[in-house]
């Protein structure tokens, strides 16, 4: 499922698709995705101009000229793409977005665990959570420390709670701590001051890099512009169970934690 690099890519591909664009019509097909669709959502969004897209967590923010903001969440299933006004309606294509220049951008979500809804620009904090993103100057080794301080809950439910860090999920977090050298059932209030040092300089390059592969195409998802990422075939750990480390050929092993898998090397991480 789409996590932050993902979503980190699809603001990137529609961006300059998208700014200074002024919607026309909105067509709501399904309003049973997470939450409901609000009964207002079209007529807030009919007719204002989007000024700039950006991301906070695993949400999509497109700031509109009257100061609201429209939220995507991807959810498992969630694609949000730009096509030409000819594109055939497709099965699971809830919203469609006509643009003042005929182009269409559509939510389609199989699953429909997604959001959309249009929130004012200061009620971001409650709608799309408060933790600190970790691509944020505010997620430094210091903050994670203290995060972590009397928790008893593993460290990788730690990286994965939103309400703290907000864009990790089970691939990148198995990545991150594989990459840090730390297991993910480890208690996250025994992490040394050196090992959130590393594990935050960790996550920014492992999301980097994934960023810079547009991202992990396990199942559906593609970015703005209908493109597969390529990060999945570099995971170290993530879906790697049985198979040779690739530091030290040890078999990765894959535990259950929390009802979601855990992949590990018992070598490398301690
Ligand atoms: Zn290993």
């Amino acid at each position: 499922m789409p996590e932050l690099p993902e979503v980190e890519t699809v603001v990137r591909s529609l961006a300059g698709e998208l700014a200074g664009r002024r919607v026309v019509r909105v067509l709501l097909r399904e309003r049973r995705l997470r939450g409901g669709v609000a009964r207002d959502f079209a007529a807030r969004l009919e007719g204002r101009c989007i000024d700039r897209l950006a991301r906070r967590g695993k949400y999509l923010l497109a700031w509109l000229d009257d100061g609201a903001v429209l939220l995507v969440h991807l959810g498992m299933t969630g694609q949000l793409t730009i096509a030409p006004p000819s594109r055939p309606d497709r099965v699971h294509d809830h919203v469609v977005i006509t643009l003042d220049d005929g182009r269409l951008l559509t939510f389609n979500d199989a699953r429909r665990f997604g959001r959309v809804a249009v929130v004012a620009g200061d009620a971001l904090g409650e709608e799309a959570g408060e933790g600190v993103d970790p691509l944020a100057d505010g997620f430094t080794a210091e903050a994670l420390f203290r995060l972590t301080r009397r928790r008893r809950t593993s460290v990788k439910a730690l990286l994965m709670d939103q309400r703290r860090i907000a864009g990790l999920g089970n691939i990148y977090v198995n990545e991150i701590l594989f990459h840090a050298a730390v297991r993910p059932g480890r208690r996250a209030g025994r992490l040394a001051r050196a090992e959130c040092e590393r594990l935050v300089a960790v996550t920014r390059r492992v999301l980097a890099a994934a960023i810079e592969r547009g991202g992990s195409s396990i199942s559906d998802y593609r970015d703005g512009l209908g493109r597969a990422g390529d990060f999945q075939s570099h995971h170290h750990v993530y879906d790697r169970a049985g198979e040779p480390c690739r530091r030290c050929g040890t078999a990765i092993r894959s535990r259950v934690h929390a009802g979601r898998s855990s992949f590990y090397c018992p070598r490398c991480q301690r």
